[in-house]
Protein backbone atom coordinates (compact mmCIF):
# COMPACT_ATOMS: atom_id res chain seq x y z
CA UNK A 1 0.00 0.00 0.00
CA UNK A 2 1.27 3.93 -0.36
CA UNK A 3 0.14 6.81 0.82
CA UNK A 4 0.61 10.41 0.70
CA UNK A 5 -0.32 13.05 3.31
CA UNK A 6 -1.46 16.58 2.13
CA UNK A 7 -3.47 19.52 3.63
CA UNK A 8 -4.79 22.52 1.80
CA UNK A 9 -2.96 24.35 4.38
CA UNK A 10 0.63 23.25 3.53
CA UNK A 11 -0.26 26.13 0.82
CA UNK A 12 0.31 28.74 3.69
CA UNK A 13 4.30 27.71 3.95
CA UNK A 14 5.20 30.91 1.43
CA UNK A 15 7.79 32.92 2.43
CA UNK A 16 6.79 35.85 0.15
CA UNK A 17 6.17 36.81 -3.70
CA UNK A 18 9.77 37.38 -4.08
CA UNK A 19 11.19 34.25 -2.06
CA UNK A 20 12.39 31.16 -4.09
CA UNK A 21 10.21 28.82 -2.51
CA UNK A 22 7.39 28.03 -4.53
CA UNK A 23 4.26 28.62 -1.71
CA UNK A 24 1.67 26.52 -3.55
CA UNK A 25 4.27 23.77 -4.78
CA UNK A 26 2.36 21.28 -2.42
CA UNK A 27 -0.92 22.09 -4.20
CA UNK A 28 0.58 22.36 -7.70
CA UNK A 29 2.22 18.57 -7.29
CA UNK A 30 -1.01 17.07 -6.12
CA UNK A 31 -2.83 18.66 -9.08
CA UNK A 32 -0.40 17.46 -11.46
CA UNK A 33 -0.34 13.73 -9.89
CA UNK A 34 -4.00 14.04 -10.32
CA UNK A 35 -4.04 15.03 -13.80
CA UNK A 36 -1.49 11.94 -14.37
CA UNK A 37 -3.41 9.51 -12.74
CA UNK A 38 -1.14 9.12 -10.18
CA UNK A 39 -3.14 10.37 -7.42
CA UNK A 40 -5.84 7.67 -7.57
CA UNK A 41 -3.29 5.13 -6.49
CA UNK A 42 -2.09 7.12 -3.42
CA UNK A 43 -4.37 6.90 -0.54
CA UNK A 44 -4.80 10.56 1.08
CA UNK A 45 -4.34 11.23 4.55
CA UNK A 46 -5.09 14.65 6.25
CA UNK A 47 -2.48 15.27 8.82
CA UNK A 48 -2.40 17.34 12.29
CA UNK A 49 0.06 19.52 13.55
CA UNK A 50 3.32 18.40 15.50
CA UNK A 51 2.39 19.20 19.10
CA UNK A 52 5.14 21.29 21.03
CA UNK A 53 6.00 17.89 23.15
CA UNK A 54 7.01 16.42 19.82
CA UNK A 55 9.09 19.26 18.33
CA UNK A 56 11.10 19.55 22.46
CA UNK A 57 12.14 15.77 21.30
CA UNK A 58 14.16 17.69 18.77
CA UNK A 59 14.45 21.49 19.59
CA UNK A 60 15.14 23.46 22.74
CA UNK A 61 12.32 25.18 24.12
CA UNK A 62 14.12 28.66 23.75
CA UNK A 63 14.48 28.27 19.90
CA UNK A 64 10.26 27.29 19.57
CA UNK A 65 9.50 30.00 21.55
CA UNK A 66 11.73 32.29 19.25
CA UNK A 67 9.52 31.11 16.15
CA UNK A 68 6.25 31.43 18.48
CA UNK A 69 7.04 34.82 18.61
CA UNK A 70 8.41 35.48 15.01
CA UNK A 71 4.65 33.90 13.96
CA UNK A 72 2.81 36.11 15.81
CA UNK A 73 3.81 39.62 13.99
CA UNK A 74 5.89 38.13 11.22
CA UNK A 75 10.14 38.62 11.06
CA UNK A 76 13.07 37.44 9.99
CA UNK A 77 14.50 33.27 11.13
CA UNK A 78 17.86 33.65 9.24
CA UNK A 79 19.22 36.08 6.52
CA UNK A 80 17.22 33.62 3.66
CA UNK A 81 14.22 32.93 5.90
CA UNK A 82 11.63 35.05 6.67
CA UNK A 83 8.91 34.27 9.03
CA UNK A 84 5.23 34.69 7.88
CA UNK A 85 2.69 35.58 9.91
CA UNK A 86 1.54 32.25 11.45
CA UNK A 87 4.37 30.27 10.20
CA UNK A 88 4.63 28.25 13.59
CA UNK A 89 1.53 27.00 13.08
CA UNK A 90 2.56 25.50 9.19
CA UNK A 91 5.79 24.50 9.79
CA UNK A 92 3.96 21.85 12.82
CA UNK A 93 1.63 21.06 10.38
CA UNK A 94 4.39 20.13 7.89
CA UNK A 95 6.07 17.96 10.46
CA UNK A 96 2.93 16.52 11.88
CA UNK A 97 2.29 15.80 8.04
CA UNK A 98 5.67 13.64 8.48
CA UNK A 99 4.55 12.36 11.47
CA UNK A 100 1.94 10.56 10.19
CA UNK A 101 3.46 9.40 7.63
CA UNK A 102 6.26 7.57 9.46
CA UNK A 103 3.27 6.22 11.29
CA UNK A 104 1.16 4.70 9.00
CA UNK A 105 4.44 2.82 7.83
CA UNK A 106 3.97 0.95 10.85
CA UNK A 107 0.80 0.29 10.23
CA UNK A 108 0.89 -1.77 6.77
CA UNK A 109 1.99 0.84 4.19
CA UNK A 110 5.23 0.47 1.95
CA UNK A 111 5.38 3.82 1.04
CA UNK A 112 4.30 7.17 2.33
CA UNK A 113 5.02 10.83 0.65
CA UNK A 114 4.87 14.22 2.47
CA UNK A 115 4.87 16.88 -0.51
CA UNK A 116 5.73 19.45 2.48
CA UNK A 117 8.83 17.73 4.34
CA UNK A 118 12.15 17.57 4.21
CA UNK A 119 13.25 20.82 6.32
CA UNK A 120 17.37 19.55 6.92
CA UNK A 121 18.42 22.83 7.92
CA UNK A 122 16.67 23.07 11.01
CA UNK A 123 19.05 22.11 13.68
CA UNK A 124 17.97 21.69 17.94
CA UNK A 125 18.28 25.77 18.11
CA UNK A 126 18.88 26.89 15.03
CA UNK A 127 17.29 26.84 11.59
CA UNK A 128 17.91 28.86 8.16
CA UNK A 129 17.54 27.84 4.35
CA UNK A 130 14.07 27.98 4.43
CA UNK A 131 13.38 25.56 7.21
CA UNK A 132 11.70 26.10 10.89
CA UNK A 133 11.62 22.63 12.24
CA UNK A 134 13.45 19.63 11.58
CA UNK A 135 10.04 17.25 10.66
CA UNK A 136 12.79 14.44 9.71
CA UNK A 137 14.46 14.33 13.39
CA UNK A 138 10.63 15.19 14.87
CA UNK A 139 8.99 12.13 13.06
CA UNK A 140 12.44 9.81 13.97
CA UNK A 141 12.17 10.75 17.65
CA UNK A 142 8.43 10.03 17.93
CA UNK A 143 8.69 6.69 16.34
CA UNK A 144 11.54 5.70 18.52
CA UNK A 145 9.73 6.75 21.66
CA UNK A 146 6.13 5.44 20.54
CA UNK A 147 7.09 2.34 18.33
CA UNK A 148 10.43 1.51 19.67
CA UNK A 149 11.80 1.59 16.74
CA UNK A 150 15.61 2.03 16.97
CA UNK A 151 17.53 2.10 13.41
CA UNK A 152 16.85 4.90 11.14
CA UNK A 153 18.25 5.29 7.71
CA UNK A 154 18.57 8.55 5.93
CA UNK A 155 19.32 8.72 2.69
CA UNK A 156 19.15 12.71 1.69
CA UNK A 157 19.60 13.71 -1.97
CA UNK A 158 18.22 17.18 -2.16
CA UNK A 159 21.42 19.45 -3.97
CA UNK A 160 21.66 21.34 -0.30
CA UNK A 161 23.99 19.43 2.41
CA UNK A 162 21.54 18.08 5.45
CA UNK A 163 23.68 20.22 7.79
CA UNK A 164 20.55 20.35 10.06
CA UNK A 165 19.78 16.89 10.15
CA UNK A 166 23.58 15.84 10.25
CA UNK A 167 24.31 17.86 13.58
CA UNK A 168 21.62 16.97 15.27
CA UNK A 169 22.71 12.75 14.99
CA UNK A 170 26.49 13.27 14.55
CA UNK A 171 26.92 11.31 17.34
CA UNK A 172 24.21 8.82 16.84
CA UNK A 173 24.87 5.46 15.92
CA UNK A 174 21.26 4.51 15.42
CA UNK A 175 20.81 6.83 12.64
CA UNK A 176 22.78 6.18 9.75
CA UNK A 177 23.14 9.47 7.95
CA UNK A 178 23.64 9.34 3.88
CA UNK A 179 23.76 12.91 1.68
CA UNK A 180 24.84 13.41 -1.82
CA UNK A 181 24.92 17.19 -2.36
CA UNK A 182 26.32 19.73 -4.50
CA UNK A 183 30.16 20.54 -3.08
CA UNK A 184 29.81 23.16 0.18
CA UNK A 185 32.70 25.24 -2.17
CA UNK A 186 30.46 26.10 -4.46
CA UNK A 187 26.55 26.23 -2.60
CA UNK A 188 24.62 26.95 0.73
CA UNK A 189 25.22 25.85 3.29
CA UNK A 190 28.79 25.18 2.88
CA UNK A 191 29.23 21.88 4.35
CA UNK A 192 28.99 18.46 4.34
CA UNK A 193 32.61 17.26 3.38
CA UNK A 194 34.10 13.65 2.64
CA UNK A 195 35.94 13.83 6.11
CA UNK A 196 32.89 14.78 8.15
CA UNK A 197 32.14 10.83 9.25
CA UNK A 198 30.80 11.26 12.69
CA UNK A 199 31.92 11.18 15.77
CA UNK A 200 32.08 8.80 19.01
CA UNK A 201 29.39 6.14 18.53
CA UNK A 202 28.21 8.08 15.87
CA UNK A 203 31.83 7.67 13.96
CA UNK A 204 31.02 6.11 10.66
CA UNK A 205 27.36 6.68 10.47
CA UNK A 206 27.37 9.88 9.16
CA UNK A 207 28.59 9.81 5.28
CA UNK A 208 29.19 12.68 2.96
CA UNK A 209 29.45 12.72 -1.32
CA UNK A 210 30.10 15.92 -2.49
CA UNK A 211 29.63 16.27 -5.87
CA UNK A 212 30.99 19.20 -8.49
CA UNK A 213 28.81 21.18 -10.12
CA UNK A 214 27.69 20.15 -13.48
CA UNK A 215 27.50 16.34 -12.34
CA UNK A 216 25.15 14.64 -14.65
CA UNK A 217 22.59 11.83 -14.51
CA UNK A 218 25.18 8.74 -15.45
CA UNK A 219 28.00 9.51 -12.50
CA UNK A 220 24.77 10.70 -10.25
CA UNK A 221 23.18 6.81 -10.53
CA UNK A 222 26.57 5.49 -10.13
CA UNK A 223 27.86 6.67 -7.48
CA UNK A 224 24.45 6.07 -5.45
CA UNK A 225 24.99 2.35 -6.77
CA UNK A 226 28.32 2.08 -5.16
CA UNK A 227 27.73 3.67 -1.77
CA UNK A 228 23.85 3.75 -0.99
CA UNK A 229 22.26 -0.17 -1.06
CA UNK A 230 25.64 -1.57 0.19
CA UNK A 231 25.89 0.63 3.13
CA UNK A 232 22.28 0.58 3.95
CA UNK A 233 21.56 -3.38 3.46
CA UNK A 234 24.78 -3.44 6.11
CA UNK A 235 23.08 -1.11 8.18
CA UNK A 236 19.92 -3.15 7.27
CA UNK A 237 18.01 -0.46 9.12
CA UNK A 238 14.07 -0.18 10.28
CA UNK A 239 12.79 2.54 7.96
CA UNK A 240 14.48 4.63 5.27
CA UNK A 241 13.80 7.60 5.08
CA UNK A 242 14.28 9.70 1.66
CA UNK A 243 14.98 13.10 1.34
CA UNK A 244 13.99 13.46 -2.24
CA UNK A 245 14.84 17.01 -2.95
CA UNK A 246 14.75 17.57 -6.57
CA UNK A 247 16.59 20.71 -6.93
CA UNK A 248 19.26 18.85 -8.49
CA UNK A 249 17.81 19.22 -11.86
CA UNK A 250 20.01 21.10 -14.36
CA UNK A 251 16.55 23.79 -14.87
CA UNK A 252 16.78 24.65 -10.68
CA UNK A 253 17.67 28.04 -10.46
CA UNK A 254 19.68 27.86 -6.91
CA UNK A 255 21.77 25.16 -7.86
CA UNK A 256 23.91 23.50 -10.25
CA UNK A 257 23.66 19.81 -10.83
CA UNK A 258 22.92 18.55 -14.33
CA UNK A 259 20.03 15.96 -13.27
CA UNK A 260 17.10 15.31 -15.77
CA UNK A 261 14.05 13.95 -16.08
CA UNK A 262 14.92 10.44 -16.01
CA UNK A 263 17.42 10.30 -13.78
CA UNK A 264 14.62 10.87 -10.92
CA UNK A 265 12.54 7.90 -12.30
CA UNK A 266 15.21 5.43 -11.73
CA UNK A 267 16.23 7.23 -8.19
CA UNK A 268 12.71 6.34 -7.23
CA UNK A 269 13.45 2.72 -8.78
CA UNK A 270 16.34 2.08 -6.34
CA UNK A 271 15.13 3.64 -3.24
CA UNK A 272 12.26 1.61 -3.03
CA UNK A 273 14.25 -1.72 -4.43
CA UNK A 274 16.46 -0.89 -1.41
CA UNK A 275 13.30 -0.42 0.90
CA UNK A 276 12.19 -3.33 -0.56
CA UNK A 277 15.60 -5.47 -0.10
CA UNK A 278 15.52 -4.58 3.66
CA UNK A 279 12.60 -3.53 5.98
CA UNK A 280 9.97 -2.16 3.50
CA UNK A 281 9.29 1.04 4.87
CA UNK A 282 9.52 4.02 2.61
CA UNK A 283 9.46 8.00 3.54
CA UNK A 284 9.57 9.74 0.85
CA UNK A 285 10.25 13.81 1.61
CA UNK A 286 9.76 15.80 -1.51
CA UNK A 287 12.48 18.48 -0.23
CA UNK A 288 13.72 21.16 -2.07
CA UNK A 289 12.81 22.50 -5.91
CA UNK A 290 12.30 25.74 -6.93
CA UNK A 291 11.55 25.70 -10.80
CA UNK A 292 7.68 25.48 -10.70
CA UNK A 293 7.42 23.18 -13.45
CA UNK A 294 10.37 20.62 -13.40
CA UNK A 295 9.60 20.17 -9.85
CA UNK A 296 6.17 18.58 -10.21
CA UNK A 297 7.83 16.51 -13.21
CA UNK A 298 10.77 15.27 -10.94
CA UNK A 299 8.34 14.38 -8.10
CA UNK A 300 6.03 12.19 -10.56
CA UNK A 301 8.87 10.48 -12.02
CA UNK A 302 10.15 9.34 -8.73
CA UNK A 303 6.48 8.27 -7.90
CA UNK A 304 6.75 6.67 -11.50
CA UNK A 305 9.94 5.00 -10.05
CA UNK A 306 8.63 3.79 -6.68
CA UNK A 307 5.29 2.34 -8.56
CA UNK A 308 7.41 1.13 -11.03
CA UNK A 309 5.99 2.08 -13.73
CA UNK A 310 6.61 1.75 -17.13
CA UNK A 311 5.55 5.13 -18.32
CA UNK A 312 7.15 8.24 -16.85
CA UNK A 313 8.42 11.78 -18.02
CA UNK A 314 11.92 11.81 -20.47
CA UNK A 315 13.50 14.75 -21.76
CA UNK A 316 16.97 15.45 -23.58
CA UNK A 317 20.06 13.46 -21.75
CA UNK A 318 22.91 15.89 -21.13
CA UNK A 319 26.66 15.36 -21.47
CA UNK A 320 28.09 14.60 -18.29
CA UNK A 321 31.00 16.76 -17.76
CA UNK A 322 32.39 15.45 -14.24
CA UNK A 323 32.01 11.82 -14.50
CA UNK A 324 36.16 11.41 -13.34
CA UNK A 325 35.65 13.86 -10.57
CA UNK A 326 32.68 11.97 -9.24
CA UNK A 327 34.50 8.71 -9.43
CA UNK A 328 37.44 10.28 -7.72
CA UNK A 329 35.06 11.61 -4.81
CA UNK A 330 33.43 8.24 -4.66
CA UNK A 331 37.14 6.36 -4.28
CA UNK A 332 38.35 9.28 -1.51
CA UNK A 333 35.09 8.71 0.37
CA UNK A 334 35.38 4.92 0.00
CA UNK A 335 39.23 4.96 1.36
CA UNK A 336 37.50 7.02 3.99
CA UNK A 337 34.87 4.81 5.28
CA UNK A 338 36.49 1.54 4.72
CA UNK A 339 36.86 1.57 8.39
CA UNK A 340 33.27 1.15 9.03
CA UNK A 341 31.52 -0.38 5.53
CA UNK A 342 32.34 -3.03 3.32
CA UNK A 343 32.42 -0.84 -0.15
ZN1 LIG B 1 17.71 21.97 -1.36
Amino acid sequence: MIGIVYHEDYNKYDLGIDHPLIGNKPKKTIEFFKKQGLLEELKEFKPKKATEKDLLRVHNQEFIERIKTLSKSGGMLAFDTPAPKGIYEISRLAAGGTILAGENLLKGFEVMANPLAGFHHASKNYASGFCFFNDIAVAIELLREKYKLNKFAIVDLDVHHANGTQEIYYYDPSVLFISFHQDGHTLYPGTGFIDKIGRESGEGYTINLPLPPKTGSKSYLEAFDMVIPPIVKQFNPEIIIYQSGVDTHHSDPLADLSLVYQTYYYLGKKMEDLSDTTCKKLLVLFGGGYNSESSLISYYNIMCGILNKNEFIKEEEIPDMRYETVMSNVSELKRKISPYWNL
